[in-house]
C-alpha cells in the first residue's frame, strides 16, 4: 500500500464510518503481511473525529480519554491536534507525556488510587503542570502527605448516569466521586490544604445517545450549578466527562453532535446562573470541559480476523473465528453488538446463513456474535469486526496463554506496525526462570 487509493481522505469528514465505508482490498493486504487477528487504526479518520469534536465544540477545552485507546500512535496524533490527555492511572500518564502531551494538558483522574499510581505521579518532575483530580476526601489526603502542591480538581458524583449497559454507567455509582451535597466541603478541606482548585468533574457514563441527551443536560446542568456556587475559588474549568455514543449497529443514526454540544452549553450557562444568582459577572464562569474517549476513536478501527472452523449444528452454523473475547472483550462483558463483514471478493454473490461468531477461547461467553446473517463462510475467510478502535486492543488480555493481537495504524494509505503482535515465548517472560528461584 504505497498509495492512499481506497482509503476515505479526512478531507469529507461525515459523522461516522461504517464498516461499508473500509475498502476491503487494502484490509485484505494488510492481513495478509502482518497475520490475523489484527487491529487497524486509521489515525486519519482520528484526525477527522477531533476536527468534528473540535468544530461543534468551540471555546471548550477538548481533551481525549486515553484508555480508550492508548496506543502510541492514537496518542501521539492527538497529542498533535492539541488535544489534552485524561488519563485514569500512572500508567497513562506515563504514556501520554512520553506521546508528548505536554504536562499542562494532562490530567490524572484517580479513581481510588493505589499508593504506587500517586507515588508515580505526585513524584513526577512535572506533578506541579498537570491536574490532579480527586473523587475523595480522603485522596487529598493522601495527595497531600505525598507532597503535592500542583493543581487540583474535585470529581462530583452528580447522582445521574447514562451509558449503553449497566457496567458502563458511572454517574450514579458511589464509587465515583465525591456526593454531589459534599462537593463544596471538599473543595473548602482542598483549599484548606493549601491546594490549588481549578476543576470540577463529573462522567455521566459511556454511550450518550440522543435519547439519553437529558440525563446528560441534568449532570451539566447540575454542575454549572455547583460552579456557579464555589465561584469564588477561581476555577479554570468545569469538566463534564465523555460519552459520546457511536452507532455500533450499521442502521443506528449517528449522534447529532451539534445538538449535544447546544444542549451542553446551554444547560451549563443555565446551571450556572442558578448557583451564582442572576446578577452574577459571567466572565466568573470557568471554562467548559469535555473528554471523549470512545467518540475520537471507535470508527477509527476495525478488527480483522480469520475464520479456522465452519460447523453445522441443528440450531445455527458456528462459524469459529482466531479473535475471540481476549481480543475483543466487549461482547462478552457488555453484550456489545459490533458490525460483522465479509471481505472476500466474492461474498456479496454467496448465498446467506444465520451464523454464531465464536472465539478460541474455553468460555461459553466467547462469542463475538450471534444469529448473524453473513455470507455463506469458509474456512479461511477473512471477517472484519466494526468499530474496534476503542475499548478493543486497549482490553485484549491474555486468558488461555492466548498472545495479544498486533495493530497497525493507517494513514493516507501507507501502514505501520502499531503494536508488535505477542509471541508465545513472550507470554511466560514475567516468570522467574527455575535457575532464579
Ligand atoms: C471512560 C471515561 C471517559 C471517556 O468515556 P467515553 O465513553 O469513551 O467517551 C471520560 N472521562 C472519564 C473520567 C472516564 O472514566
Amino acid at each position: 500500500m504505497t498509495d492512499g487509493e481506497g482509503w476515505p481522505t479526512s478531507t469529507d469528514n461525515p459523522p461516522v464510518r461504517r464498516l461499508s465505508d473500509w475498502p476491503a482490498e487494502p484490509l485484505r493486504d494488510l492481513a495478509d503481511e502482518y497475520g490475523t487477528p489484527l487491529y487497524v487504526q486509521d489515525l486519519g479518520r482520528v484526525k477527522a473525529n477531533a476536527s468534528r469534536l473540535r468544530e461543534a465544540f468551540p471555546g471548550a477545552d477538548l481533551s481525549y480519554a486515553v484508555k480508550a485507546n492508548a496506543t502510541r500512535a492514537v496518542l501521539e496524533t492527538l497529542a498533535d491536534r492539541g488535544v489534552g490527555a485524561e488519563c485514569a492511572a500512572a500508567g497513562e500518564v506515563k504514556r501520554a507525556l512520553a506521546a508528548g502531551f505536554p504536562a499542562r494538558r494532562v490530567r490524572y483522574t484517580a479513581v481510588n488510587p493505589p499508593a504506587r499510581d500517586l507515588d508515580y505521579v505526585c513524584g513526577l518532575e512535572a506533578a506541579d503542570e498537570l491536574v490532579l483530580t480527586v473523587g475523595a476526601a480522603d485522596t487529598l489526603d493522601r495527595v497531600a502527605e505525598r507532597g503535592f502542591d500542583g493543581r487540583l480538581c474535585v470529581r462530583v458524583n452528580p447522582g445521574v448516569g447514562a451509558g449503553h449497559h449497566a457496567k458502563v454507567s458511572t454517574g450514579a455509582e458511589p464509587k465515583f466521586g465525591v456526593p454531589y451535597d459534599r462537593a463544596a466541603d471538599v473543595v473548602d478541606r482542598a483549599i484548606d490544604h493549601g491546594f490549588e482548585v481549578v476543576g470540577l468533574h463529573a462522567h455521566a457514563g459511556s454511550g450518550i445517545s440522543g435519547d439519553e441527551l437529558s440525563a446528560h443536560r441534568e449532570l451539566v446542568r447540575r454542575m454549572g450549578t455547583l460552579a456557579g456556587e464555589v465561584r469564588d475559588v477561581g476555577l479554570t474549568f468545569v469538566a463534564v466527562g465523555g460519552g459520546f455514543g457511536v452507532p455500533y449497529r450499521g442502521d443506528e443514526p449517528p449522534l447529532d453532535l451539534d445538538a449535544v454540544a447546544t444542549a451542553t452549553r446551554e444547560a451549563y450557562a443555565a446551571g450556572w446562573r442558578e448557583g451564582a444568582g442572576e446578577t452574577a459577572d459571567e466572565s466568573d464562569r470557568a471554562q467548559l470541559a469535555i473528554e471523549p474517549g470512545r467518540y475520537f476513536v471507535a470508527d477509527a478501527g476495525v478488527l480483522l480476523t480469520t475464520v479456522n472452523t465452519v460447523k453445522p449444528t441443528p440450531d445455527t452454523t458456528v462459524v469459529g473465528v482466531d479473535a475471540g473475547m481476549t481480543t475483543l472483550l466487549r461482547p462478552a462483558m457488555y453484550e456489545a453488538y459490533h458490525e460483522l463483514r465479509s471481505l472476500e471478493p466474492g461474498a456479496p454473490r454467496r448465498g446467506r446463513v444465520t451464523c454464531d461468531v465464536s472465539g478460541p477461547i474455553c468460555e461459553t461467553a466467547d462469542v463475538l456474535a450471534r444469529g448473524r446473517s453473513l455470507p455463506d463462510p469458509g474456512r479461511g475467510d477473512l471477517l472484519a469486526v466494526g468499530n474496534a478502535g476503542a475499548y478493543g486492543y486497549e482490553m485484549a488480555g491474555n486468558y488461555n496463554s492466548r498472545p495479544r493481537p498486533a495493530v497497525v495504524a493507517v494513514e493516507h494509505g501507507e501502514a505501520r506496525l502499531a503494536a508488535r503482535r505477542e509471541t508465545l515465548a513472550g507470554l511466560t517472560r514475567l516468570e522467574p526462570k527455575a535457575e532464579d528461584s
